[in-house]
């Protein structure tokens, strides 16, 4: 079965006014884009339910994070079973701000994201490396051990709703893109990671799309390599290259 390609915009705390919001999702509603990919917004959590409203109905709309209780005395959170009534169908977890600013480690991330399918979410969740790290030449060892959290938690026939996406935390808003071989090294050790863990299927079915400084410019090349089906893109997803990331199979 062929992957469909996928493209996420990751807006973070962006924009800071609902009149920018508004600009962004006209210059989204009235773009042409690929009929072949998959592509989905993640607004501040604030935005979330005008954006559903808002949004042409074929881009989806995603929360940047939920937590793994369905309700409760958690003052400030949103949980996955709130996300899936109010009819956001998808949510970022693992993003490396979460995990280095927020103190989010794996275990927890893979609560949130059993959490998250369990109520029929596709959760977009990233791994990656720090420089060090890379440098050190554990990048396997690391995105190995953030996924093998979920691996321990997941009924394999939830990989349905798991879309992998590789983010390398030295690529993430530097403006220093991993290499296409460099991004195809990792996803291939994913694919490969998943066929041992999960099963051969999951590997050939689930979607790795990789996110750190990818732009209008560096889109292409990547969008090549055989284990890459997509990107995360977070500042360029603000500004209208988005659309050209978005049909850089065009
Ligand atoms: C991200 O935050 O997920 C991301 C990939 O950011 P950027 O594209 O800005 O590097």
């Amino acid at each position: 079965m062929a992957r469909k390609f996928f493209v996420g915009g990751n807006f973070k705390m962006n924009p800071t006014t609902v009149e920018s919001k508004r600009a962004l999702l006209k210059a989204l509603n009235e773009a042409t884009l690929d009929p072949e990919v998959e592509v989905v917004i993640a607004p501040p959590s604030l935005y979330l339910i005008p954006v559903i409203s808002e949004l042409r109905k074929d881009v989806g709309v995603a929360a940047q994070n939920c937590h793994p209780k369905s309700a409760g005395a958690y003052t400030g959170e949103i949980s996955a079973v709130q996300l899936h009534d109010a009819g956001i169908p998808y949510v970022i977890l693992g993003h490396s701000e979460r995990r280095a600013l927020f103190h989010e480690t794996s275990e927890l991330v893979a609560e949130k994201t059993k959490s998250a399918v369990e109520v029929g979410l596709t959760v977009i969740l990233c791994v990656g490396e720090m420089l060090e790290e890379r440098e050190s030449g554990k990048t396997t060892e690391v995105v190995e051990a953030q996924l093998g959290e979920v691996v321990k938690l997941l009924d394999p026939s939830k990989w349905k709703q798991i879309v992998v996406a590789y983010e390398p935390v030295w690529a993430i808003g530097t403006g220093k893109v991993a290499t296409p071989d460099q991004a195809q090294e990792t996803h291939h050790a994913i694919r490969a990671y998943l066929a041992k863990e999960v099963s051969q299927e999951v590997a050939e079915n689930t979607r790795i799309i990789y996110g750190g400084s990818v732009n209008a410019s560096n889109c292409a090349q990547l969008s090549v390599q055989p284990d890459i089906d997509g990107f995360l893109v977070g500042g360029a997803s603000l500004k209208p290259e988005f659309v050209q990331i978005v049909n850089t199979k065009l």
